[in-house]
């Protein structure tokens, strides 16, 4: 069983995927899977330096992340071009850890960009997580301590709310507090079960 979960920044994706994690899914998180895919040393590291120049690598040989989420987030083009190069390796990555899995698993793919990529028919069930601009923005200020500006941005660069709930095969409403988050995860995980 392989399920897509998605959602915008900030709407909770992560706070499900540790409440799946709990009932015994197994998360296979692109975020972390992007990291590994810039990895000093990686291929996928010597291609954005080839494509952004040195600029972007820290002083220990890493990727400088702060300098490089500056340039992408404030040019689409820039940024499309580094998810032609890092998207393929996440891919890669994700499809190695999954070979790995039981038969019996379920695999929650954690993956912001799902609609955007237009992953939704890879899936067996796509979970898209729900909140409003206001609860997203306040939670992103929250956790990142940016500016609202920025956190803004962020936002209007991914898919709208409306395109990623088109996508849904199931929905979880997180405008509300952690006690309403977890009985929604708890039916989630018992429909899952009863169509495995
Ligand atoms: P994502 O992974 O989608 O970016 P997170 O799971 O990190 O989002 O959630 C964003 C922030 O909001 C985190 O700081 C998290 O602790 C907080 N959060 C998530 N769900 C709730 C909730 N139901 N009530 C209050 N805070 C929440």
């Amino acid at each position: 069983m392989r399920i897509g979960l998605t959602g915008g920044i900030g709407s909770g994706k992560s706070a499900v995927a540790e409440l799946l994690a709990g009932h015994g899914a197994v998360i296979i998180d692109a975020d972390l899977l992007a990291r590994e895919a810039v990895a000093p040393g990686s291929p996928g590291l010597a291609a954005v330096v080839d494509a952004f120049g040195p600029g972007v690598l820290a002083p220990d040989g890493g990727l400088d992340r702060p300098s490089l989420g500056r340039l992408v987030f404030a040019d689409a083009d820039a940024r499309a071009q580094l998810n032609g190069i890092v998207h393929p390796q996440v891919r890669r990555l994700a499809a190695e850890r999954e070979a790995a899995l039981s038969p019996s698993a379920v695999a929650v793919h954690v993956i912001p960009l799902l609609v955007e990529t237009g992953q939704q028919g890879s899936f067996d069930l796509v979970v898209v997580v729900d909140v409003d601009e206001a609860t997203q923005l306040r939670r992103i200020v929250t956790r990142d301590g940016l500016p609202e500006s920025e956190a803004r941005a962020r936002i209007q660069a991914q898919a709208s709310r409306a395109e990623r709930l088109a996508s849904a095969d199931a929905v979880i409403d997180n405008n509300g507090p952690w006690n309403r988050l977890v009985p929604q995860v708890a039916r989630l995980w018992r429909r899952v079960r009863g169509s495995a």
